[in-house]
């Protein structure tokens, strides 16, 4: 107890008021053990690496013990589950620690109940918490914005889900974990005070350059705030689609104010590419199938912007700024898009060429990450094309598509087009399959494979030989793999 506190705090989101949150201390979990943990997060937190190792930190971050300085509490938050009004929720079992000096609110998914865990028991199972930290670590590696995650540590507390699981703790971190539903949770209530006091934190501590451009709107910044994160949501959006990342349960609750992904659950990166793909086993309408995507963010900042009218005023004026998006989000794709295909000036007919791609991607069902990988090398050997058709069954389409790009990468040079490629296009991602093969092992207590994909997915451009058949296709048996909402 002499000891330092490993953890400097400053004041932050908790300051609000009890409006916002509920103080409360995790719940503890019996006999804790590491499941995974990131050395690249601990250093972006200062965490001494000896201290990060010790049992201390894993008592702290399974909510066992209470880090020196912090006063943990769960927010309350409402929003639009599948298009519907859910009315309030709130963190039902994630715990914040509070924020830290250097601006990084740290948040334990899984610690107990709150006040907002409704009928649920405020636990996370170990399955979905290895799935949300290896995602959240893979989505870093592929620059993709995104929460981050700390560590994971598990128990052997029972948690009763369809079959009875073992209870784990995520330690999530990110400069912010307010999402659009807290937003809307005010205006619901009618409490613009409350209201105005979010928008003002938001801007004053994540979006300071909307005091500014508020002058664009009437001298309103909290338009200024509803473009700005209208922008970050697109750019988030074109990201996702560019890697073929289905994130399942694009609820408004779960969409972050700071354009992060978060929420891991059961997201997923297409194998096949096949465009309308629903990787949420409990979304029987397809309402977050891959495709639908960006339409489905589109309308979730809608729903944002209604939330900040009483602050807005104008109703044109949060159009405009929603408007953004139409522009934004083709253009971020495009740029993404053309990066993937190795092309180094844009001309007109990109966007065909894009298309064209696509579309023959989906009529075959190809493997959209092994495509662009494939792609990548065969355009460093001087377009040395044979690897690539050989994904296709109809050889021919593949040729006639293959004339069109061949005649777009002309006269430029191939070996610089490819690494460009290789830079942007991942060897690895986390296939469903993969993460299970690491959760199966994990559940016997071995979770050196959890290690293995977290190293290997920090860095998911480069070649890692030795690990082949982490870039292979997906075995059969994965198409399998049924994950729903339930974690
Ligand atoms: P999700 O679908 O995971 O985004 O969760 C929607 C809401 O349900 C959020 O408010 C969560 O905090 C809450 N929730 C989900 N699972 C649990 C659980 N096991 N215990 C308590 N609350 C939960
Ligand atoms: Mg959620
Ligand atoms: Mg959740």
């Amino acid at each position: 107890l002499a000891d330092p506190a490993p953890i400097a705090w400053r004041t932050g989101f908790a300051d609000l008021g009890p409006a916002f949150l509920t103080r409360l201390q995790p719940t503890p979990l019996p006999a804790p053990y590491w499941v995974g943990r990131s050395a690249e997060v601990a250093a972006q937190l200062g965490l001494d690496a000896d201290w990060f190792a010790s049992d201390a930190a894993l008592q702290a971050f399974t909510g066992n013990q209470l880090l020196p300085g912090s006063a943990p509490y769960a927010s309350v938050y409402s929003g639009h589950q599948f298009g519907v009004w859910a009315g309030q929720l709130g963190d039902g079992r994630a715990i914040a620690l509070g924020e830290t000096a250097g601006g990084l609110e740290l948040q334990l998914k899984g610690a107990g109940r709150t006040p907002y865990s409704r009928m649920g028991d405020g636990r996370a199972v170990l399955r979905s918490s290895i799935r949300e930290f290896l995602c959240s670590e893979a989505m870093a590696g592929l620059g993709v914005a995104t929460t981050r995650a700390l560590c994971v540590t598990g128990s052997d507390a029972p948690v009763r889900r369809e079959t009875l699981e073992t209870a784990a703790v995520v330690t999530r971190v990110a400069p912010s974990f307010i999402r659009f539903g807290h937003f809307e949770h005010f205006a619901a209530n009618g409490d613009h005070a409350s209201l105005r006091a979010l928008a003002d934190h938001v801007i004053d501590r994540h979006y300071p350059a909307c005091r500014d451009q508020a002058a664009e709107f009437g001298g309103n910044a909290y338009a200024a705030l509803l473009r700005a994160v209208t922008q970050r949501t697109a750019a988030m959006l074109a990201q996702w689609q560019a890697v073929g990342f289905c994130h399942g349960v694009m609820n408004t609750d779960n969409m972050s104010i700071l354009g992060l992904t978060i929420d891991y659950g059961p997201f997923q990166f297409l194998d096949a590419f096949d465009p309308g793909h629903i990787c949420n086993h409990s979304d029987s309408q397809g309402r977050y199938a891959f495709n639908r995507q960006p339409n489905v963010a589109y309308w979730n900042l809608f729903c944002l912007g209604q939330a900040l009218l009483p602050l807005i005023e104008d109703q044109d004026q949060a159009l405009a700024a929603l408007e953004t998006y139409k522009a934004d989000f083709p253009q971020a794709l495009e740029t993404a898009m053309r990066a993937k295909l190795g092309l180094a000036q844009p001309l007109d007919d990109d966007r065909a060429l894009i298309e064209a791609t696509l579309q023959l991607l989906a009529r075959q069902r190809v493997d959209y990450t092994i495509f662009w990988r494939r792609l990548s090398g065969a355009v460093a050997a001087g377009m040395a094309l044979a690897p690539v058709r050989d994904l296709f069954l109809d050889g021919a389409a593949f040729d006639d598509w293959a004339v069109l790009y061949q005649r777009r990468m002309a006269g430029g040079d191939l070996g610089q087009a490819g690494a460009r490629m290789h830079a942007v296009n991942p060897k690895f991602v986390l296939r469903n399959h993969l993460a299970e093969q690491a959760i199966r092992r994990a559940q016997e207590k071995d979770f050196s494979e959890v290690e293995r994909l977290h190293r290997l997915l920090q860095t998911p451009f480069d070649e890692h030989p030795g690990s082949e058949a982490d870039a292979d296709f997906p075995p059969a048996w994965a198409s399998s793999i049924e994950i729903s909402c339930s974690s």
